[in-house]
């Protein structure tokens, strides 16, 4: 039976142009994509990651209120330092639930020729519609994705981080499917995600998508522990040490990350 059609929810806007949130930007980000990036963190998140080391970004329609033209502005005069491979990145926060936003920008960059970065952690991926229409138009002006698979068992993915992973195994599936270039990134958590059998299965998975470029480990840190007792929130890794370096390269070979050398070549 066809599913249901999702209720649109009214998107702010500013001299007809859409409104973005933004938490904070980064001007020389060299981690959230290829090369030297311009970096906007949007604000708002659904997921409540035990390991996310920005809670300050979860809340929704707060933070800096921006019209795309506006973040084009502040992102051009770095243009000189993108080279080649650089661009610009929408991070979050997650960005998709500001989906209507980042078409706006990506269009008006790709109008520039600049590269675009979406680094995603996919939870609010559907195909229902309308929703998906607006994915696949934002694709159409997004040249690579950084997706976070946050665990590859979807009843340990929803004890980390609120959410089931089906759907996000379900995007992985239709970039795949699009040939459209990512970049899987993986947290490795001691007693959360760093076990064999699940960077194993994660490998096996990873290695039935056509379209990964490269593969990133990122060892668990601490350095975000400080906000939660800021916010007082309770964090709930309290205890757990970064992995050690021989887990680190353990779960590299698990997920066979030498084989992913797309953009590093
Ligand atoms: S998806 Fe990202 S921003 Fe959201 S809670 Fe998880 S780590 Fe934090």
């Amino acid at each position: 039976m066809a599913k249901s059609p999702l209720r649109e929810r009214k998107v702010p806007k500013r001299d007809g142009e859409v409104l973005g949130f933004v938490h904070s930007t980064e001007s020389f980000g060299a981690v959230d994509g290829p090369g030297i990036r311009f970096v906007a963190f949007m604000q708002g998140c659904n997921m409540r990651c035990q390991f996310c080391h920005n809670p300050d970004t979860w809340k929704k329609n707060v933070g800096t209120e921006m019209t795309s033209s506006e973040l084009l502005e502040k992102a051009l005069p770095f243009r000189q330092f993108w080279g080649e491979k650089g661009g610009v990145t929408l991070s979050g926060g997650e960005i998709l639930l500001q989906i209507e936003f980042a078409i706006e920008f990506f269009t008006k960059c790709k109008k520039l020729g600049i590269n675009t970065c979406l680094d995603t952690c996919g939870q609010p991926f559907t195909r229902r519609q309308p929703w998906f229409d607006k994915f696949q138009r934002l694709m159409d002006v997004t040249d690579i994705l950084l997706v976070d698979i946050k665990h590859i068992n979807s009843d340990e993915h929803r004890k980390l981080t609120g959410y089931r992973n089906e759907n996000i195994l379900d995007l992985c599936q239709y970039l795949s499917d699009i040939d459209k270039p990512v970049w899987i990134r993986h947290v490795l958590i001691p007693e959360r995600t760093d076990f064999d059998n699940y960077l194993t299965e994660l490998g096996a998975y990873i290695k039935t998508l056509k379209n990964v470029k490269k593969v990133e480990v990122l060892p668990y840190h601490t350095m975000g522990v400080h906000k939660y007792h800021e916010m007082g929130i309770k964090y709930k890794l309290e205890g757990i040490e970064p992995p050690t370096s021989e887990r680190v390269a353990n779960a590299e070979k698990l997920l066979h990350v030498e084989d992913y050398k797309g953009y590093l070549a």
